[in-house]
């Protein structure tokens, strides 16, 4: 296959990260006979320091013309000022925008070598593979809101707003997905006070009777997921959400596998190139250190081969490659808990060793 991949490594430890996945991606195609044509392009706050503009047009237009986009991580001290014209956020939002990138994966998974890291205990935690599927460019967060005056002051009010369409191509996207893993998908809303979720819950049952029959399906209101998530994770299979539930539940999730450095999450449309980038940020107390965990980059940069790509086989090659390193016990700092750990880059060579 050939591919265009572009890389936006962005800022703090963003370009350590994307260099250890390049090079990992690089070891893929030559062992599969692939050709990954990979171009750099800035974004976020190096981007605003070069073009005035955190997403500038063409690294925009690059990555519309790929078959996939890998994010190192953007932001930091350097551009937090709240009165600048423009911070790198900003960037992200408008590629998700323009990529039309509706769908935000989470895969929660946890590693049998590190179920020491996470605040819950191992009986619990162990086996956790859960793939979180979160509304991205709908609900509260892009509904009109807005101020008024008030006896006691004043009031606020955001709208939350969902269309059949918005949650049926989710739906299906998450669907697709849980068929070709454990079967089971479960819908997490608040139908039980809120008529935009009683619209999310009515679209999914008919979505997964008319589409999905060969699926276990369940509702389960976003409060009681918030006590199964740390109660009885190992439940889950494939679950989705609206934007502000996921945004929450994702997070909580995240938190089982107590490791920020280890997780990636991609973020796909109906069709068109996916944007993949670990979880973590620009991590501004590390940068320049070479001690970041380069491990939820590449395990994103697994993800892109299996969701943009198409080429399971190969994101299944990492993703054993970063468990065998793991199981023989290499570490970064961040999950040594106090014992011996590899640089940034020796960790990346770990993984290429695993590979070949
Ligand atoms: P952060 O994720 O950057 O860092 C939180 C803590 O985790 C820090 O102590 C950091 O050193 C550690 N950490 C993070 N990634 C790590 C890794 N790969 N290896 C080892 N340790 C790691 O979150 P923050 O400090 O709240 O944010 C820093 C900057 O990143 C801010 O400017 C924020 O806006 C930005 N940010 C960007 C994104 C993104 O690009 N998608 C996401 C979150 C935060």
């Amino acid at each position: 296959m050939d591919a265009k991949i572009v890389l936006l490594p962005g800022d703090g430890i963003g370009p350590e990260v994307v260099a250890q996945a390049e090079t990992v991606l690089k070891v893929i195609a030559e062992r599969n006979g692939h050709v990954f044509e990979m171009t750099r392009h800035p974004m976020g706050g190096n981007a605003i320091d070069s073009h005035g503009d955190p997403l500038p047009e063409e690294t925009l237009a690059a990555c519309q013309a790929s078959n996939g986009v890998l994010l190192g991580a953007v932001g930091g001290p350097k551009w937090d000022d709240p009165n600048a014209k423009t911070r790198p956020e900003a960037g992200l939002l408008r590629i998700r925008k323009e990529m039309k990138l509706f769908a935000n994966l989470r895969p929660i998974k946890t590693y049998k070598a590190l179920l020491d890291s996470s605040p819950l205990k191992k009986e619990i935690v162990e086996g956790v593979d859960i793939l979180c599927f979160r509304e991205l460019t709908g609900g509260i967060y892009f509904g009109q809101s807005g101020r008024r005056p008030h006896a006691s002051g004043e009031e606020a009010w955001s709208e939350m707003i969902y269309s059949t369409g918005e949650i049926e191509r989710i739906v299906r996207l998450a669907g697709i997905a849980a068929q070709s893993r454990r079967k089971k998908l479960t819908s997490v809303d608040k139908a039980n006070v809120l008529e935009v979720s009683r619209l999310w819950r009515s679209v999914t049952e008919n979505v997964v009777k008319n589409e999905f029959s060969d699926l276990t399906f369940e509702n389960v209101l976003v409060d009681a997921m918030a006590m199964h998530l740390i109660s009885r994770p190992r439940d889950f299979d494939v679950v989705v959400t609206g934007n502000m539930f996921g945004d929450i539940i994702t997070d909580e999730g995240s938190m089982l596998t107590g490791s920020l450095g280890m997780l990636p999450s991609a973020s796909i449309g109906e069709d068109g190139p996916g944007l993949y980038e670990p979880i973590h940020g620009s991590a501004p107390d590390i940068a320049g250190k070479g001690i970041a965990n380069p491990l939820a980059t590449i395990l994103a940069a697994a993800m892109m081969l299996r969701h943009s790509l198409g080429l399971e086989d190969e994101a299944a090659q990492i993703e054993a490659a970063v468990d065998a390193v793991l199981d023989a016990g290499h570490r970064t700092a961040d999950i040594a808990r106090g014992g011996a750990s590899l640089s940034t880059s020796e960790m990346g060579a770990k993984v290429v060793e695993s590979l070949s």
